[in-house]
Parts: structure tokens; sequence; C-alpha cells
């Protein structure tokens, strides 16, 4: 019931065409009252007299009513289904903000797929709740209760057998509730896990090609579907064998009408016309009965995908601004990690202690063993968490004190497996700074020495770069993301090198875009190349979570710990490769 509240409750601002479509149900339905009149008015009036004069005018009348009928179910379809779609379309848009604003941490915990399940097909799946649950429901109870009165004010010892098999329906609706329920839940879930599955099979299609890995996969993606089969024959077999046991319950009523009808009519207790028009006004009663179970159904399916949805939406994002948080207007770019201990939701501490200082425009490199908590670091800088024990300062101010979004304003990230969108060389470049001139676009693409090589391409800055960018190779997109994010502008940058290694030449490349970008910044290098590492105003080496040495390259190396056996390491794997 709760569930039905709430989606109740996102229908509730669409009250103005729900009503509209109401009165109109409501027209139709008093206009579908009447042919049975006419029709008793002929039997009776006519075929009983013999008086043929008024037959065509009481056909002509008919044929007027289905006319106007139809005119009305037209308009009233209409306006349904298409506040159907738009609920729909409000409800996506309405999802997808609100995923957009959750923390890195709820994606990290929840699959693509499933999520795409939900702001898809669960969505989708409340359109007919809308057509047909909310209005349908208060246009049949009405329908129900019109027909009921016409019967018991026609011939009340009848209506009392019409009644017979309401009590029966009633129960076998309840007990059909409580166990369809469950298993269109259960149907959901599979849906979303064949969406998960599919997403992550397609992402990683290159591997599975590559690993000869297309049969097992196979395999599972099949296992999964018939998960989601098997669900689905469980409420097919619900639906298909408690409807029609319901409507034969109902037809059973009409039976028992028609035996005790002509007993009255063969003793003289009512006429011919008024049993035939009964039986129409019957069937009225039991239509919209029949269809309240439908619509029951349709109510089940959508609590199911309510649940789903709701359970989306009722994810807050643990990242949040606190509600006195102060936007960062400017900022020199000065970071301090004061005593940070930071662990990922329930896992063990990965960072213990972290302290150390960044002055505006320094070049700090982050150096370490693989797993020693350097991305940890990177990413608390740019709050996609936040420490458990601890501070991290820009400028003097907590991250937790301030507007998220104007911090990461301040904050550029280039990451390692650098992200592109499906979408041309322009569109990817100005996606920090949407407004950005094609002068600013060269001026910052030439700063990460990417000009040259999009001037080249087939259509230069509109030329469409492939899904995430396979059109283009490793160096090439390193530089796009350095273009992109020269473009942003930002105070601090936030640098994961790659360690994929690359030509010579595009090495040189991405250095020489790397300290063009680093100019004038406050910059953050996860540092895997030695000039970076060599160039650095300050390295903080790293080991297990803990800080290990601070200080420049020389110092460092003089002192003769983690940070010079780490680079002497570099040194012996650089020179090996270039033999
Ligand atoms: P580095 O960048 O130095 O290789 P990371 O900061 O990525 O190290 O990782 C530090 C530790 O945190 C590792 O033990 C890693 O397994 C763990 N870790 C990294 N990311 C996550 C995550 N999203 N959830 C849980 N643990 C993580």
């Amino acid at each position: 019931m709760r569930i039905l509240k709430r989606l109740f409750a996102h229908v509730r601002p669409y009250w103005k065409p729900l009503l509209l479509t109401a009165i109109a149900m409501l027209l139709a339905t008093g206009l579908s009252l009447l042919p049975p009149l006419f029709q008793r008015a002929i039997i009776d009036g006519v075929l009983a007299t013999g008086d043929l004069s008024q037959l065509w005018k009481l056909i002509a009348g008919l044929v007027g009513v289905y006319a106007l009928l139809q005119v009305v179910s037209m308009a009233e379809q209409y306006v349904r289904h298409v506040l159907g779609a738009r609920f729909i379309l409000d409800l996506r848009v309405r999802l997808y903000a609100h995923l957009q604003r959750l923390s890195l941490s709820f994606f990290e915990q929840t699959s693509t797929g499933e999520l795409m399940s939900r702001v898809t097909n669960d969505v989708e799946a409340l359109e007919n709740f809308v057509t047909h649950g909310v209005t349908l429901t208060a246009v049949d109870l009405l329908r129900l209760l019109g027909a009921s009165a016409i019967l018991v004010t026609m011939e009340w010892r009848l209506a009392l057998v019409v009644l017979i098999p309401v009590p029966f329906i009633a129960l076998g609706l309840r007990y059909f509730n409580r166990y369809a329920r469950p298993i269109y839940r259960q149907a959901r879930d599979r849906l979303g896990d064949i969406n998960a599955r599919l997403e992550d099979n397609l992402a990683g299609i290159r591997v599975t090609q590559a690993f000869v890995q297309e049969e097992p996969e196979l395999l599972r993606f099949s296992d999964t579907s018939r998960q989601y089969y098997h669900q689905r024959v469980r409420s097919i077999r619900a639906w298909s064998t408690y409807f029609p046991v319901l409507r034969f319950l109902a037809l059973l009523g009409t039976a028992l009408v028609l035996g005790f009808g002509a007993r009255m009519v063969a003793n003289g207790q009512v006429t011919l016309g008024t049993l035939v028009a009964f039986l129409a006004y019957s069937a009225s009663f039991y239509e919209p009965l029949n269809r309240l179970t439908e619509i029951d159904n349709i109510l089940q399916q959508a609590i199911a995908a309510g649940e789903r949805i709701f359970e989306l939406m009722d994810e807050v994002s643990d990242i949040q601004d606190a509600p006195d948080a102060m936007p960062l207007a400017s900022i020199e770019g000065d970071v301090v990690f004061d005593d940070v201990h930071f662990r990922y939701q329930d896992g063990e501490e990965v960072l213990h202690d972290v302290d150390f200082h960044i002055a505006p425009g320094e070049v700090v490199a982050l150096v370490g063993p693989s797993g020693a908590g350097k991305t940890s670091i990177a990413r608390l800088l740019s709050r996609f968490y936040d420490p458990v024990h601890g501070r991290v300062l820009v400028d003097g101010h907590d991250l937790r004190g301030v507007q998220l979004a104007s911090l990461r304003r301040h904050v550029a990230v280039v990451l390692q497996d650098t992200f592109l969108f499906n979408g041309t060389v322009r569109e990817n470049l100005c996606y920090g700074k949407p407004d950005a001139t094609d002068e600013e676009l060269a001026a910052a693409s030439t700063a990460a020495y990417a000009h040259e090589f999009i001037a080249q391409l087939p259509q230069g800055y509109d030329t469409e770069i492939g899904e995430r960018g396979v059109k283009l190779s490793g160096g090439q997109k390193q530089r796009l993301a350095l273009a992109r994010a020269i473009l942003a502008d930002p105070r601090i940058l936030i640098l994961d090198e790659a360690t994929s290694s690359v030509d010579a030449e595009a090495e040189y490349l991405i250095q020489q875009a790397l300290d063009e970008v680093m100019k004038g910044r406050t910059a953050l290098v996860i540092a895997h190349r030695l000039s970076t590492i060599r160039n650095a105003d300050k390295i903080v080496a790293l080991e297990d979570g803990r800080i290990r040495e601070i200080g420049n390259h020389q110092e460092l190396l003089s002192r003769g710990g983690l940070y010079s056996q780490l680079y002497q390491r570099q040194l012996e794997l650089a020179v090996s490769q270039e033999n």
C-alpha cells in the first residue's frame, strides 16, 4: 500500500488531464448505458405490439448514441495515453537527475546495467499504471455502482442473483495479490540482471573475443535470461489461471440470472424486454468487475516496478553540500591534507596519517607501489569521498564545508584511462566549458600539443571520435583529455599519468603538453614518468597508505629510502625499454 500511495502521489500533479479523462469516461459510460433501453423499447414497444412506426426512429437514436460514444472515447483515449507518455517522460528525467547526484561509492556498488534497467524498463512499466490504472479504476468503480443501481431498481430479486459471485471474486483477487506480487518483483529483478550482464559483456567484448570466451559468456547470458524467463512463466501462470477463474465466476452469475429470469418471465413476473435489458446491464456490471481484476494485475506490476524506482530515489548521496556550505569563488590553489585517514565503505583503512601541503602553483608527485593509496588521495582532493578522520583543505577551507560544484569547477582531473564521450572532438573538448570560442579551443589544443593531429582528422574539430574515442590512439586521447582540462582552466589539476607505454614521440609530446598544462597551476600528479618526478617541487612517497618520505628529487635520492629504490627501478625499466 505504501508503494501504491507514493505512485499516486507522483500522479497527483497531473490531476487536470486526469479529471478531463475521467469526465469523458463518465460521459462514455453514461452513453454506453443507453443502448439496452433502446433494445427494451424495440422488444416490448415494437415487437410485442406489432407497431413498426417507431422502429427506425429508435434505430436512428441508437446509431446516434453509438457515434457519440466513439467520438467521446476517441478524445478520452488520446488524452489518457498522451498523459501516460508524459508521466514517463517526467519520471525518467527526474530519476536521471537524482542518479547524477549520487556519489561514486553508490556507483561502485551498483551495476550500470541494473541502473539502466530501472531508468528504462521499470519506468516504462508504469505507463500502464497511468493509462489504465488510475482513471479506469475510478471510472470502473463508478460504472459498477451505476449498473448496480439500475439493476436494483429494474428488478431487485434478479439483482441479488447478479451479486452472488461478487464475494468470491473479491476473495480470489486478494489471494492473487498476495501470490503474484513477489513473483512480479522477482521478474523485474531478473530483467535488471539481464541488463547488468549485457552492459558488462558489451563493455568487455574485446576481452571476450581476445580470450575466445564467447561460448561461456553466451552460456552465462542465456542462463540469466532463462531465469527471467522462468519468472515470467510463473507470472503468466498466475494471471492466466486466475483471470479465467474469476471470469468464470462472473459468467456463472449471468447463467443464474438467465435461469431465474426465464422462470420469472414464464410466471409473468417480468416482461421479456426487461429480462433482455437486465441481461445487458448485468454484462455492464460484470465487465468493469472483470476489468478491475485486470487493473489489479496492472497495479501489482506497477508496485513491483515502483518499488525498484523508489529504492533508487531513496538513495541519498553520501557526498552532499552541507546546509551552510559556502561557494569557493576564486582560489589560489593551496592544498593541505591534514592527518587524513580514509577507508572505502566498510573496507579496511587504506590511508593513515596522511599529512602534506601543496603551495599554490606547486607540482607535487605522488609515487609508490601499486595499491599504496595514490589514487585514493587524488579522489579525496576532488571530494569524490570524504576522509573518515582528518581534513582536506583548499585555501584553508575544509572541503566538507564548501559547495561541491564550486570546488570541482576549480579542480580538473585527467585520468589514466582517458574517458571521452561518443561525439565530436569539439564536443569533448568543450565538455567543461560549453561556451568556449574557436580561438580558445585552438589555444587549448595547441598547448596540449593536440591541435596538429586534430587538424589532420577528416573533419578537424568536428570529427566523430567513436564510442569512448576508439578511433584515436592512446596518446591522442591523452592529449585531448589534457586540452579539455586546459580549456576548463582549473586552479588545481589532478593528473593520473598513464603507465601504458606509448612510443617515444608520443611520450615526448605528452610530456610537453603536461608541462604546459601544469604551468601556473597547483598540480597533484600520480607520477610514473621519470621526467615528471624529477621536476616536481615535492615528491610524496607512499607505501601501504602511509607517507614514507617527502622531499624533492635530490633530497630523497640522497636519503636512499623508499623513493630511491622506486627511482632505481624506474630507471632500470626505462633503460630496458629503450634497448
Ligand atoms: P594506488 O593508486 O596507489 O595504486 P589506490 O588508492 O588505488 O592505490 O588503492 C589503495 C587501496 O584502496 C588498495 O588496497 C585498493 O585495493 C583499495 N581501493 C581502491 N579503490 C577502491 C574502491 N573503490 N573500493 C574499495 N577499495 C578500493
